[in-house]
């Protein structure tokens, strides 16, 4: 048994930096990581294609001037392997990787009230004491298996986009099945179509691709980005996602329809989500001027695919935003090629799987390589995936059975000390700025544990019930309320059996880091602490 002060699970965005944090703190602390190496979904997204969404400049940390300033990034949106060298450089720079501890998984807490502290058991038997248990487990970790019937038959190869194999898969004149039309199947296919035989790509429900235009960064543009520190992170603090983009000062109601079409233009040739955010400042809250955004993408949408009916098919018919929209590269130009074809699995579900492919009503999409990019159990799934048990005995898993119950996204009634990083009910934006945000919280917290001499704590109940219902205004005011209708994971809708609810905080990032503030500043009274 070693007894600890605090540990991070997870050595991800989030678990570095709440390392950095808390070892400021003096505390002694270790981050138990599943993962042979540093970067959580960075690590294990290896996937043809993959890169991050955002802006380079904003996808990394603002703890450390000179981190900024030393760091070069490559590309506007970069790629899964710079990102992945990012944080291993930040692991390196820190000096982080004596207290991390590597393929090692986390696999049982148990909170022991007379001792007030966390007994931590991972699946190498080792156990571990602490004070402080700190989930950096992630918001988009927990992979949803492919539980198809006879995919054990299979004859050929299969693969998870989240499991990628580090050394690639070699497609090259082979058949390959895409299963999923999300994000990461919007960034596979066009890569992987470059070289296989053929690629089929089974669509459930369309997505809304926005074009990432993802290019190198310029010598001077970079340096620029240096010297914009402050500029850069207070435009990050004021957006709604914490994004670098400044609002659009407008909204499309009472604008002629010829000054519209060529804003949007302007922003579909912008890429990215300068197509929502520098557009109309209010696409996620005004049907209207929603509506006239999804109706501009369909257009793209079939002036890009020249078969009309695969064309029809790849045109989604929800509100833009109900579902996380995906930046793509050549996406829908790829079902041009004569070597990819999209099959409508929305009517007639993948029946199963045979020795040589994929069912779906009463044909086989023959093929000799199935990649799935099926999504995550999101916000929930990381903690709801081991068994943490609180005082009562009541496991997390029970806790949220109805749906997640936190205050602040970070800490939960009932299991004192555990504090969450991008958890369920936190803001889903840009995530380092919210981890950061976030961190300096726990950060705070566990100071004011000290300084009140207390042991621990823990929301009070009627804060929980108040965040819950904060949160749900806030996905009621929005388009994401649609989620539900078309198995949004931003609701939960995703996983079958997940009670939909609001998982995460839409009420704007900015919004969000002011509730923290507040919450510091008011002495964290909406929490309750014990004393020995
Ligand atoms: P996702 O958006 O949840 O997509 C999963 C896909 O699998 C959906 O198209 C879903 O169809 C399909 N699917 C699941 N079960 C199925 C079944 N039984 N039969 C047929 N289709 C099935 O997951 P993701 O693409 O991994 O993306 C998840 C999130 O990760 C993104 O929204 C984003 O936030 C993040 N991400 C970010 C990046 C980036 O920054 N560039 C890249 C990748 C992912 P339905 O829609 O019908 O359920």
């Amino acid at each position: 048994m070693k007894q600890l002060d605090a540990i991070v699970i997870g050595a991800g965005f989030g678990g570095l930096r709440a390392l950095l944090e808390l070892r400021g703190l003096g505390l002694e602390t270790k981050v138990l990581e599943a993962g042979g190496g540093v970067g959580g979904t960075w690590y294990w997204n290896r996937y043809p294609g993959a890169r991050s969404d955002s802006e380079a400049w904003s996808y990394c940390y603002s703890f450390s001037r000179e981190l900024w300033n030393e760091w070069d990034w490559p590309d506007r949106l970069p790629g899964q392997s710079d990102v992945l060298a990012y944080l291993d450089h930040v692991a390196d720079r820190m000096d982080l990787r004596k207290d991390i501890v590597l393929e090692t998984r986390v696999t049982r807490a148990e909170y022991r009230e007379r001792q007030a502290d966390w007994q931590v058991e991972t699946d190498l038997g080792d156990r571990y004491r602490c004070r402080y248990l700190v989930s950096a487990g992630g918001i988009l970790s927990v992979p949803i298996q492919p539980a198809f019937d006879g995919l054990d038959t299979f004859e050929g190869d299969w693969y998870m986009t989240s499991r990628w194999p580090a050394g690639g898969v070699d497609v090259a004149g082979r058949r390959v099945a895409i299963v999923g039309s999300g994000a990461t199947a919007v960034q596979v296919l066009p890569i992987v179509a470059k070289t296989a035989g053929h690629v089929t790509l089974l669509q459930r429900t369309p997505n809304y691709v926005i074009p990432a235009r993802n290019r190198p960064l310029e010598d001077g543009e970079r340096e620029a980005l240096k010297a914009g520190f402050e500029e850069v992170w207070r435009e990050v603090r004021n957006q709604v996602f914490a994004l670098p983009i400044p609002p659009a000062n407008r909204v499309a109601d009472g604008l002629p329809p010829g000054e519209i079409e060529r804003i949007l233009e302007r922003g579909w040739e912008r890429g990215g989500f300068q197509f929502i955010f520098e557009t109309f400042d209010d696409l996620l809250v005004n049907e209207r001027s929603n509506a006239l955004a999804a109706e501009f993408i369909r257009k793209k949408i079939r002036t890009i695919v020249v078969d009309p009916a695969v064309a029809e098919a790849l045109c989604p018919r929800y509100p833009l935003m109900a579902k996380r929209p995906p930046l793509g590269t050549e996406y829908y130009e790829s079902f041009n090629r004569d070597n990819v074809s999209l099959v409508d699995v929305s009517g007639s579900p993948i029946g199963g799987i045979t020795p040589t492919g994929i069912r779906v009503a009463d044909r086989t999409v023959d093929c000799d390589v199935i990649v799935f990019a099926l999504g995550f159990d999101a916000g929930t799934g990381a903690l709801s995936a081991l068994e943490v048990t609180g005082p009562g005995g009541v496991t997390i898993r029970d806790k949220w059975r109805e749906g997640p119950r936190t205050h602040l996204g970070i800490m939960v009634d009932g299991f004192p000390n555990l504090f969450m990083i991008s958890g369920p009910q936190s803001p889903f934006a840009n995530i380092p700025p919210v981890v950061e945000n976030s961190v300096d919280w726990i950060g705070k917290a566990i100071l004011a544990i000290r300084e009140k001499r207390a042991v621990s704590m823990e929301p009070k109940e009627e804060s929980v019930a108040g965040w819950a219902a904060l949160l749900k205004q806030y996905v009621d005011a929005t388009v994401i309320r649609h989620g539900s209708d078309v198995r949004s994971w931003f609701v939960g809708a995703n996983v079958e059996g997940k009670p939909t609810s609001a998982q995460f905080h839409f009420g704007g990032a900015a919004t969000y880091f002011a509730q923290l503030e507040q919450s510091m500043e008011s002495g964290f009274d909406e929490f309750r602490f014990r004393y020995r």
